[in-house]
């Protein structure tokens, strides 16, 4: 092919003279002006909060950035908003790149000709292709993106999805600024083919590339430069319209969402900041009752928020038709933050609201923009639990936990019964052991969960573990009081208890409750604790992979369904491990709809086992039913609150069906195979 490499290219602004495209710059930069001005006004909201004092190494936060912002990372869990806002994303993202690049190509020759009095052009031959078919292919993908988005708001409209009028604005004038940019693109390449206007004409081959544009371009024949002219103004001042509208649509997310991604501090998901006692001395304040008392970081995160619905949608408290939506309580912080109505957040969220949340983290594990709603929530917590606004059934657990160290109020002395007959070692009877089994208050008081704690122990003397417990010596973690809002408590407990760790120094600690696995692996190492801390199925898991636990021959029990806790499975990522404990005995594993990090709240976290509820506001029957859906006819689990929750839920439905922890299973499955005498370690 004879190909001039040098015609492979364009003309930029037809019949525009200097001084309109200094004009046509000095629009776009004054429309680009009002989102610099949004953005100002809103970082003066967002310094009201309290400065964020924990960063995260630059390679996290880069990290943070690229996945969950520009990678997109948790937008594919959605497939209808993935089908429609990845291509939009990553056209506008290409389109804007396309667009600075060739602004960058004519100033270079602007500034080579001024300064080098030859003018230099490299939006030409192969970069030239490389650049048209790109973009022309991107911009398909706006238009396909828009029509998805704009089809799920006119026809499908989802409940869940906040339909505000501005964000609609800003997809139509996005949708149409695409058509007309290749309408524009066709009558360039009309233009340029017509000999009146560029003679000898554009070749073929050099017009080609975009494709669109030149499918289209037979039906703008007849236009002339000034009907071109008029018609780019048209399409420059859409442009600048949409800039202008954008801070104002939620949208602009597009551009929050990675600074949040980037700035996102050291935060566990649903762990909240440790109380600072020296700021309630002082201040004789607790928790946040003002948006300034938000850190600074999550009031920036409120403005990123997009009504996508996703964490209504997974809600165990909004399923069961309590007053709390996660999604209204940042929209109306976002707005009492805007508003300057945010010096008194009682007046913003009821306590209703607050204490309804089980804090199981579905909604932050949901948000494409990464908000955390449950800290939100425990923070806001602590200022009404300080206020007295907790009353009833869950007041009288804070009040047994402050008196008893354990929310079933049982004596201390009590805390070795469930061991009775095993021959369990305390660490004082067993100074060197190995592993420290942390029983928890379930373990030690709770009839369903004493029952768990002796099949482990049970499956530890099997494999010949080391252990030993803390006996009385072991104080309830404070995770009760640490999600119902009462920190001080927490961190009395919390200290305790990292005293006596501290003085019995164990290697590893293995627990069978998530949320005590969560408040000691995660929680205490601002107390100074770093132990090794796993769950129960993670160390079985170990035992039967390194061969000390019997390997037997799994039975299908008439098919088994495994329920994840979600302090197990969502917050702490553990979800292979429970099913490899399964999988050892349990020939017909299942799994239920929701699972893994998705699964559905017991309703037991939070707090909310100590609070009444009339079945019908139970996420436990939501979640028995899902079980049971899989027509197991066992259901396991791997946390004493789930254990006490999905049992009094199933029996409503079905009370054919037990609920049992996975270390009974493996246990029952090994005792029938491999009947032994157990080995006492002492
Ligand atoms: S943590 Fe769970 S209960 Fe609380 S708001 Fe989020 S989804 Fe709802
Ligand atoms: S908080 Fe997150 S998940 Fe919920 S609506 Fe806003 S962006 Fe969507």
């Amino acid at each position: 092919m004879n190909w001039d490499w040098e015609l492979i290219t364009r003309h930029t602004y037809i019949g525009i003279t200097p001084l309109w495209k200094a004009i046509f710059y000095g629009i776009i930069l004054s429309s680009l002006g009002v989102g610099v001005v949004w953005y100002w006004k809103r970082l003066q909201l967002w310094r009201q909060g309290q400065p964020d004092t924990d960063p995260l190494p630059l390679k996290i936060r880069l990290q943070n950035m690229l996945g969950y912002a520009l990678g997109q990372k948790k937008v594919p869990r959605h497939r209808f908003a993935s089908l429609f806002h990845l291509p939009l994303y990553a056209g506008f993202v290409m389109l804007f790149i396309g667009t600075t690049l060739l602004a960058i190509a004519e100033w270079t020759e602007i500034g080579s000709h001024i300064f080098l009095e030859k003018g230099i052009w490299f939006h030409k031959g192969l970069y030239y292709i490389l650049y048209e078919v790109t973009l022309d292919l991107f911009g398909l993908g706006v238009i396909f993106g828009c029509v998805l988005a704009l089809w799920r708001r006119h026809v499908q409209k989802p409940k869940s999805v906040s339909l505000e009028r501005m964000d609609g604005v800003a997809v139509w004038l996005l949708l149409l600024i695409c058509l007309n940019g290749y309408a524009l693109e066709s009558a360039r390449i009309a233009l340029e083919r017509n000999p009146e206007f560029m003679n000898p004409p554009r070749p073929q081959y050099a017009q080609v590339w975009s494709f669109v544009g030149y499918t289209f371009s037979p039906l703008f024949e007849n236009l002339s430069v000034s009907g071109y002219r008029l018609w780019w103004w048209f399409h420059a001042l859409s442009i600048a319209s949409w800039f202008a509208v954008l801070p104002f649509t939620r949208l602009r997310h597009w551009f929050l969402a990675p600074i949040v991604a980037y700035y996102k501090p050291n935060y566990l998901p649903n762990t909240p900041s440790i109380e600072n006692i020296e700021r309630v001395e002082q201040t004789g304040r607790i928790g946040v009752n003002s948006i300034r008392e938000f850190s600074r970081w999550h009031l920036m995160s409120l403005d990123a928020c997009m009504g996508c619905g996703r964490c209504e949608r997974v809600c165990p408290a909004y399923a069961t038709g309590k007053p709390l939506n996660p999604k209204r309580i940042v929209e109306k912080l976002r707005d009492a933050m805007a508003n300057g109505k945010g010096d008194d957040l009682t007046q913003v969220i009821s306590d209703e609201e607050l204490f309804a949340c089980t804090t199981c983290g579905a909604c932050n594990n949901e948000c494409p923009v990464l908000i955390e709603h449950p800290t939100l929530i425990m923070e806001m917590r602590r200022h009404r639990v300080a206020e007295g606004n907790l009353r009833g059934t869950a007041a009288g657990t804070l009040q047994r936990t402050m008196t008893q160290s354990n929310p079933w109020g049982l004596p201390l002395a009590e805390r070795m019964k469930w061991a009775q007959g095993l021959n369990v070692p305390t660490v004082r009877e067993n100074p060197n052991f190995e592993v420290l089994f942390w029983v928890g208050c379930a373990g030690a008081y709770d009839g369903r969960g004493q029952q768990i704690a002796r099949a482990i122990v049970k499956l530890l003397q099997r494999a010949g573990v080391n252990f030993a417990v803390l006996g009385p010596e072991e104080r309830c973690t404070g995770d009760t009081p640490r999600r119902l809002g009462e920190d001080l408590l927490f961190q009395e407990l919390a200290m305790h208890n990292v005293e006596t760790l501290k003085q019995v120094n164990p290697r590893r600690i293995v627990t069978m409750c998530p949320h005590c696995l969560h408040t000691i692996k995660n929680e205490y190492k601002k107390f100074g604790a770093a132990f090794e801390v796993v769950h129960h199925a993670q160390l079985l898991a170990e035992l039967i992979q390194q061969g000390k636990l019997p390997r037997v021959q799994p039975d299908s029990n008439g098919g088994v369904v495994y329920h994840d806790p979600c302090y197990l499975a969502r917050v702490n990522r553990i979800a292979d491990a429970p099913r490899e404990v399964l999988g050892a005995a349990v020939s017909d594993l299942r799994e239920p709809e929701r699972n893994r990090d998705r699964t559905f709240c017991c309703g037991a976290g939070g707090g909310r086992m100590w609070m009444d509820e009339l079945p019908h506001e139970r996420p436990g029957v939501i979640r028995a039913e899902e079980l049971l859906k899989t027509g197991a006819r066992t259901v396991a689990v791997g946390c004493p609150f789930c254990m006490i929750m999905v049992s009094d839920s199933i029996k409503t439905k079905d009370d054919t069906v037990p609920v049992k922890d996975i270390s009974e299973i493996l246990l029952e499955r090994i005792e029938a195979m491999a009947p032994q005498p157990t080995s006492v370690v002492n």
